[in-house]
């Protein structure tokens, strides 16, 4: 399928939208005109923008479009989450899921098509990697959730859909500068959340560009457990993650790191493990989220007891690190975490991306 000529307005940040309208001799303020009609009022036809003049919205049908992906599906959980399935160009679908709790609505959203990092418990990962999302791709859920539930009722984002955030760089760091900008959501720092398996150079090169929350996919307390479940540590192991995080949030008396840690039964959640994990999150401002593991067909792991999440949470905040356990949402509509699956076409490219990009020897 061949991409549009025209440029797709939808996921330019403030200064690309100013430097667009620029470079086709239009003043920078008509940019940021554009940037709020799309992401405040969610509108995508030039003619609406009724305080552009008639002849700029001519030359802007000329040159540019607002393309939204489109939804395929939406499915609703007996506990009111949201799931949509959108569809991008060359038959790829990426999942975005909205969950509303008291207070708050947070949307997960996603940054690629399928998942490069094969992490062994993660269902994302068994369809393999195609591609990066566009700043567009990954605004644009944004954009079709606030349509969908009222831009008030969204609060907070995270990327913790399919995909590695860190290993789409700019694209991502777009999306959320979108994200926070005044113009369009204006969500706080605190409120976007990044998640990473660990990625600990583009980790430091983030901290120069963003101050958005960092969540960390731990799952494991030292590295030859975390060499099997999260493959990439062995190219960044723990005590270098770690201190990548030291790093991001230096400064900043108010920050943490979230660290995610996923229950598997008889893997990772003994008492061992959580005294183990107690000495590492001492080392820094942290909070750690438990994620009783969601089961997906042909998984070897199961989730933990009930009774041993509570005693492994119990052992930790005890030791004086706040600890949370992820209550299980969307579960009956295939929405939880580590369920998205998506459509990716093409997944051999998994195992060439992870070599390229990481170095780790893929099998
Ligand atoms: N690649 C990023 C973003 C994915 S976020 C990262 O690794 O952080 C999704 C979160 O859900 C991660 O913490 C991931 O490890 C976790 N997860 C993946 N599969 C899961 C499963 N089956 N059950 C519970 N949590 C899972």
């Amino acid at each position: 399928m061949s991409e549009s000529a025209l440029t797709n307005l939808l996921g330019l940040e403030q200064k690309a939208m100013e430097a667009f309208f620029v470079a086709h001799g239009q003043k920078a303020f008509h940019g940021r005109q554009v940037l709020k009609w799309i992401h405040k009022h969610g509108v995508t036809d030039f003619d609406a923008m009724t305080d552009l003049g008639k002849n700029l919205r001519a030359r802007l049908k000329k040159i540019a479009e607002v393309r939204i992906p489109e939804i395929l599906l939406e499915q609703t959980s007996a506990d009111g989450t949201r799931k949509w399935v959108v569809e991008l160009v060359c038959g790829n679908r990426v999942e975005t899921v909205f969950i509303p709790e008291d207070g708050r609505g947070t949307l997960c959203v996603s940054s690629q098509v399928g998942c490069a990092l094969d992490c062994s418990f993660c269902s994302t990962a068994q369809q393999g990697y195609n591609r990066n999302l566009s700043s567009a791709e990954i605004i644009g859920q944004v954009w079709i959730a606030a349509r969908e539930m009222g831009e008030r009722s969204l609060t907070n984002v995270v990327l913790m859909g399919m995909g590695e955030p860190l290993t789409n760089f700019d694209n991502v760091v777009c999306a959320m500068d979108l994200m926070q900008d005044d113009l369009c959501y204006g969500l706080s720092k605190f409120r976007v959340t990044l998640s990473t398996a660990g990625i600990v150079p583009a980790l430091r090169r983030l901290r120069e560009v963003s101050d958005v929350s960092l969540a960390v996919s731990l799952h494991a307390p030292d590295d030859q457990l975390r060499n099997e479940l999260v493959p990439i540590n062995r190219k960044y192991p723990i005590a270098e993650l770690l201190e990548a995080c030291r790093e991001f949030i230096r400064g900043d008396k108010r920050r943490k790191i979230t660290f995610e840690y996923v229950m598997l039964d008889g893997v990772n959640d003994s008492d061992q493990h959580a005294r183990k994990l107690i000495k590492l999150m001492r080392s820094l401002p942290s909070k750690v989220n438990l994620i009783p593991f969601n089961p997906f067909p042909n998984t070897i792991y199961r989730r933990s007891p009930d009774e041993r999440v509570e005693r492994f949470r119990h052992l930790l905040m005890e030791a004086g690190i706040f600890t949370m356990t992820r209550k299980t949402r969307g579960d009956d509509i295939d929405a939880a975490c580590g369920q998205l699956v998506g459509r990716v076409r093409d997944r051999s490219r998994r195992e060439l991306r992870v070599r390229q990009i990481h170095g780790v020897n893929a099998a």
